[in-house]
């Protein structure tokens, strides 16, 4: 089994799932007393969002590089970003470590072929649903299209991620206010919606009979422990 190499903190509401997850998947593969093998180096989230709310992305890479080279030295196979946003840094980080990063969109990419899915929704912090690392990766790794919500939806969707979900705080308006930018995404024509903030699985939850949500954390997680396992 190899290391999994958990780069945490981004939240550490998330990072918890992460841990829980990889060590319950690994135990239901292996059986017993087994548990995921891994090195998890966990950031102070208040010394990095300010500086991405502020633009200034070269403070925060440099925490990231940071955080991957303590997880390589902790003697990780491999590199989890756990946090969809810095995948932005994947080409940076990758420069900085010798390890693979096992990267979330590729992962949910695999998720959505599988369910034979061409188009779906991106929720996210803004970075992710504004900026092109990760609907750019979809689109020309993956052939699949993510439409984004409209600027004041996604700015509604980026508050709460950062104000609540980041706090361990989940709320009813809240909860209603994805669903229906969700409903709307599917209006547009999104056969799923991606959510793609490691957070937004605590608030929502697929419902029977509801559009098909891509969870990032437990495709991210699963996908660690096929590859420590492969
Ligand atoms: N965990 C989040 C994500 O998946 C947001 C927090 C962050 O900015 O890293 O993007």
């Amino acid at each position: 089994m190899k290391t999994i190499g958990l780069l945490g903190g981004m939240t550490s509401e998330s990072s918890l799932v992460y841990y829980k997850r990889i060590n319950e998947i690994a135990r239901e593969r292996l059986g017993g007393n087994h548990s995921a093998k891994s090195v998890m180096v966990s950031v102070d989230f208040a010394e990095v969002e300010p500086h991405m709310e502020r633009g200034e992305w070269d403070r925060v890479l440099a925490h990231m590089i940071a955080a991957s080279k303590a997880i390589e030295r902790g003697g990780a196979d491999f590199l989890v970003l756990c946090t969809n946003t810095m995948h932005k840094f994947v080409a940076e980080i990758g420069r900085e470590v010798t390890i693979p990063i096992l990267h979330i969109a590729d992962a949910t990419a695999d998720a959505i072929k599988k369910a034979g899915l061409k188009k779906v929704g991106l929720l996210g912090t803004r970075f992710t649903m504004e900026e092109d690392f990760y609907r750019g990766r979809l689109l020309e790794k993956h052939g699949i299209t993510a439409l984004v919500p409209e600027k004041e939806e996604r700015e509604r969707v980026h508050k709460v991620i950062i104000d609540e979900l980041s706090r361990g705080v989940t709320n009813a308006a809240s909860r209603d206010a994805y669903w229906r930018v969700i409903n709307n995404l599917a209006l547009r024509g999104a056969q799923g919606v991606i959510l793609g903030c490691t957070e937004i699985p605590l608030l929502v939850k697929p419902e029977p009979g509801a559009i098909p949500l891509f969870d990032t954390t437990e495709i991210h997680a699963r996908a660690a422990v096929d590859y420590a396992l492969a």
